[in-house]
């Protein structure tokens, strides 16, 4: 038997597999899709199994392979197929098309050792004698494994260890060690709420389309119900028979959602996000395989997760960038959830109070079936929205505080309601110059600014993890006037503490949250009103609920306008409704204070009435002008090197190839990209803009052919870019 093997070879092989021989001893165990150790030159590398044959077309004597990896097959027939859609939509190579869909125990990559986990259970033997004498804690044990019939070796031995193991050796008692799962299911229950007619209706639109691959966007402001209707349909799909995918942003930052599957679905659901343990995730991943549950709720690689009859695909939140996988291979969830809608003959449902333009714009084209909730659930207001100019306020208050954010703080807090406030940090930090000359601490390896952490004293840059203390003396000048410029959660929150001093403030950011468990243990005790104020960066915008927050202060509404990207006031409008519905979510009508320097700019002006529509045509109007997506497609083409004048070179090549075989396509560049520098790697970028172009995929491989075996020029292509 001769088997062709997919191994990961860096850069080079697109696609290319290799023979090998199997002895006839493991013959009977080879399947297609699952994992061999093969030899391959001086070393001894992993790689799947993606073809069986009797005879090769090669000349030369194949090796043979030196042993089977798995029992069960990794790469289903639908995985193998994705991997080759992945590979053709975003110019990468198989083998990290498949490396992507799997956990890290079942990538092949050598030396990841992750074990299953096992645990020993006791039973009676069949052969012991009842009638020998024993103590009191061995009869109690033979008593308990008589009612019961099998117990955790670990449980039995509270009773008493020594026993247990007396009892072993005389035979009395059997040891059987057994695959056990990690992650330990919820038991409580979840009340379900009798849905509300327009609920009613919606689930019913979708319910039509069983057995289509039709898409759906649910655009329903937030706390409309969204999230009820997903796990009505995902009911109605289980009681089908039928299994459900239910993708949300990075699970931490939804932790109640995922909560809320978890009481209604127990037994029938794996989870999987980052958070989890590796060894967790293999078993997760397991249970999915092996058809022990329905419904998998998780974050982007989610989407990936190997259940053999999906009759429902849902992608709440659907204009969260982190759906896109900023890494090779640059997929988009939703454009996976497409590929296997159109698999499994099932409906898609992208859910989001903002959806992105693209989507909005497919919805309005009929591409996608529009459904709408442009109510609360049981028409609840929406919270009202005020707007602070900090241009003027600035000249009265000290600090970063208005006043009437501080008054409608104040009011909260003797009324014993809680408030949660926003510093937007997108694009923003706090740094350090030098007050004389304005010099600007910077990392010497990336062209980024440091952010200054007050609680080690550092500067940090967020790209590379560099970090050096803080200087008194300006190296430009040489005086000393270097000062902390710019906003940290850590200064709002020395304010706070200043303002409102009996107040319990929690913070919660990405220093805050570091360790496994930080998010849930700050949700909770801010949901069990341990606190009255929650603190916070983009991270508690999406997905809270919270019945006894009335107030939503946003600290600094302007950061996220300044970013060089032309989506800017698309993520403002976004930012700003999600943290506004997080107000008033409870019985109690919610208000939002929103401080800006920018009162007119209409991502706020358009936020504070809560119109998405009026935004929508706004945003459109201005995007045709400038021919930005939905109306044209972008794709960018970043040329790398640790060589300045190597990268600038080639990047005026690649453009001017790029020139003469492009028809229909805006070639706009070659320029330095938005980050110039990441760990000493030059960067430069072309931006293609195109409605059609038949020749663009043929034309980049090209460019991806010509430099793979470059070792001093990268070239990294990104198809519909989330980021510029
Ligand atoms: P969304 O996902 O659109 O933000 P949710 O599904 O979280 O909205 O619903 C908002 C709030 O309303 C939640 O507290 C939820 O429990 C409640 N809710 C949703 N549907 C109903 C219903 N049919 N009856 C009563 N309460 C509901
Ligand atoms: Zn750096």
């Amino acid at each position: 038997m001769i088997i062709e093997v997919l191994v990961e070879l860096g850069n080079r092989n697109m696609n290319k597999t290799f023979d090998y021989l199997v002895p006839t001893s493991l013959e009977s165990k080879i399947k297609i899709g699952i994992r061999v150790q093969v030899p391959f030159g001086k070393q001894q590398l992993e790689g799947f199994v993606l073809n069986i044959k009797k005879a090769t077309s090669l000349e030369v004597e194949l090796k043979e392979i030196i042993t089977i990896l798995d029992e069960e097959v990794i790469l289903n027939e639908e995985l193998l197929k994705l991997g080759k859609y992945i590979m053709n939509a975003t110019l990468c190579t198989l083998i990290s098309a498949y490396q992507v869909m799997l956990p890290k125990a079942l990538k092949a990559k050598h030396k990841v050792s992750i074990q299953k986990k096992w645990e020993s259970y006791i039973t009676l033997s069949t052969t012991y004698d009842p009638y020998c004498k024993r103590n009191a804690n061995q009869t109690q044990i033979i008593s308990l494994l008589k009612t019961v019939g099998r117990m955790n070796k670990k449980e039995l031995e509270t009773i008493s260890s020594s026993s247990v193991k007396t009892l072993l050796k005389h035979k009395v008692i059997i040891e059987n060690k057994e695959e056990v799962y990690r992650r330990k299911n919820q038991t409580e229950i979840l009340t379900k709420y009798p849905l509300t007619s327009l609920q009613k209706q919606i689930v019913e639109k979708v319910l039509e389309k069983r057995g289509k691959d039709q898409v759906f966007l649910l655009h329903g402001v937030t706390g409309s119900g969204k999230t009820e209707v997903y796990m009505e349909l995902v009911e109605k799909t289980l009681k089908e028979g039928k299994e459900s995918i239910v993708l949300v942003p990075e699970i931490s930052l939804t932790e109640q959602i995922v909560a809320r599957f978890q009481k209604r679905f127990s037994d029938d659901i794996a989870i999987l996000h980052s958070r989890l343990s590796d060894g967790e995730k293999y078993d997760e991943w397991r249970k999915i395989a092996r058809g022990e549950v329905k419904i998998v709720i998780g974050a982007r690689s989610a989407i990936f997760a190997p259940l053999k009859n999906i009759g429902l695909l849902i992608i709440d939140e659907e204009h969260t960038t982190s759906y896109k996988q900023e890494s090779t291979p640059k997929y988009h969830a939703i454009d996976i959830a497409k590929w296997r809608s159109n698999y499994h003959k099932c409906p898609l449902i992208l859910g989001s109070a903002t959806p992105t333009l693209e989507s909005y714009a497919r919805a309005k084209k009929g591409i996608y079936y529009l459904l709408e909730m442009k109510e609360r659930v049981h028409q609840k207001a929406l919270p009202e929205v005020e707007i602070v100019d900090m241009n003027q306020a600035m000249k009265t208050c000290k600090g970063h505080f208005s006043h009437l954010l501080t008054n409608k703080i104040q009011e909260s807090l003797e009324k014993k309601e809680q408030v949660i406030l926003l510093l937007n940090r997108r694009g923003y930090s706090s740094f350090v110059s030098c007050q004389q000359c304005g010099y600007v601490e910077k990392c010497p390896k990336c062209d980024i600014t440091l952010t200054y952490h007050k609680s080690s004293g550092m500067l940090r840059c967020h790209y590379c993890g560099y970090a050096t203390n803080q200087r008194e003396f300006c190296p430009e000048c040489s005086e000393k006037s270097m000062t902390n410029l710019g906003l940290g959660t850590e200064k709002i929150e020395e304010e706070i503490k200043q303002l409102f001093t009996t107040a319990k403030v929690i913070r919660m950011d990405f220093d805050t949250t570091s360790k496994k468990g930080a998010h849930e243990k700050i949700i909770t005790s801010f949901q069990k009103q341990e606190y009255d104020i929650l603190l916070g960066t983009q991270m508690i915008a999406k997905g809270l609920d919270f019945a006894n927050v009335t107030l939503v202060g946003v600290i600094n509404a302007d950061t996220s306008l300044n970013i060089p990207d032309f989506r800017s006031s698309e993520y403002t409008y976004q930012l700003l409704s999600q943290v506004a519905g997080r107000s008033g979510r409870g019985e109690k009508k919610g208000n939002v204070i929103i401080q800006t320097f920018n009162q007119d700019h209409y991502a706020i002006q358009y936020a504070k009435n809560h119109d998405y529509e009026g935004f929508y045509q706004k945003e459109m109007s201005i995007r045709r002008e400038l021919g930005y997506p939905p109306y044209y497609y972008l794709t960018t083409i970043k040329i790398l090197s640790k060589n300045y004048d190597d990268a600038k070179n080639h990047s005026g090549k690649v453009f001017h190839y790029l020139e003469k075989n492009l028809t229909s396509t805006i070639i706009l560049g070659p320029s330095i990209a938005s980050v110039f520098k990441i760990n000493n790697v030059y960067r430069f970028q072309i931006i293609l803009k195109y409605k059609q172009e038949e020749k663009l995929t043929m034309i980049l491989n090209n460019i991806i052919e010509h430099y793979k075996a470059n070792s001093k020029v990268k070239i990294d292509i990104v198809f519909d870019p989330v980021h510029i």
